[in-house]
């Protein structure tokens, strides 16, 4: 058993990830799920309200925990001691770039390996990013999301459609 770190932007975090988180969950001692703090996309919900939201839907998981992490992702690792990064696997297409990050921190840091869960086949197809499309068009996403994550969609939706129409008021 040991320490194990779930990298990722999670933004939103779906079923797809929770899948992952409670899988690890039940291998490792204990799980931190690293919430990336991306400068480099903009994401939809802030790294906070994100953090917020794993901590709710993993609230029934007793050695998980949440954090929010800048910088190297094998930094962010050594500092919480842990032994293990857990990355998902969708399809053949992540595999590719997953392999290049894990054996650029195995150079970069020799003690800590990556391991990886292939996804739970009912949500193969799942990322992030198809759910905020799907949503930007009114869709139901809710089969994608923990329920408290879809409420949070459609509230952060309904504030961007808001927010347009004050706009072109102004405008
Ligand atoms: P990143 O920006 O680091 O790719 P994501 O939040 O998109 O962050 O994904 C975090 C991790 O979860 C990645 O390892 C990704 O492959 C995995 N993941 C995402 N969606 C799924 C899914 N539906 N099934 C299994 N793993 C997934």
């Amino acid at each position: 058993m040991a320490i194990a770190v779930y990298p990722g932007s999670f933004d939103p975090v779906t079923l797809g990830h929770l899948d992952i988180i409670e899988r690890s969950a039940k291998m490792m001692d204990r799980v931190i799920i690293g919430v990336l703090k991306n400068y480099s996309k903009t994401p939809l919900f802030s790294v906070s309200e994100r953090v917020k939201m794993l901590e709710s839907i993993t609230a029934h998981l007793d050695n998980v925990e949440v954090q929010s992490f800048g910088g190297l992702l094998v930094d962010f690792v050594h500092m919480n001691h842990a032994d293990v990064i857990v990355r998902g696997l969708r399809a053949v297409s992540d595999f590719e770039y997953e392999l290049q990050i894990a054996q650029a921190n195995r150079v970069i840091a020799a003690d800590i390996d990556t391991i990886f869960l292939t996804t739970n086949i009912k949500y193969s197809y799942l990322s992030s990013s198809i759910v905020k499309e799907v949503a930007a068009f009114d869709g139901n996403i809710d089969a994608f999301l923990p329920p408290l994550v879809a409420d949070e969609m459609h509230k952060k939706f309904r504030e961007q459609i808001v927010r347009e129409g004050k706009e072109k008021i102004k405008r």
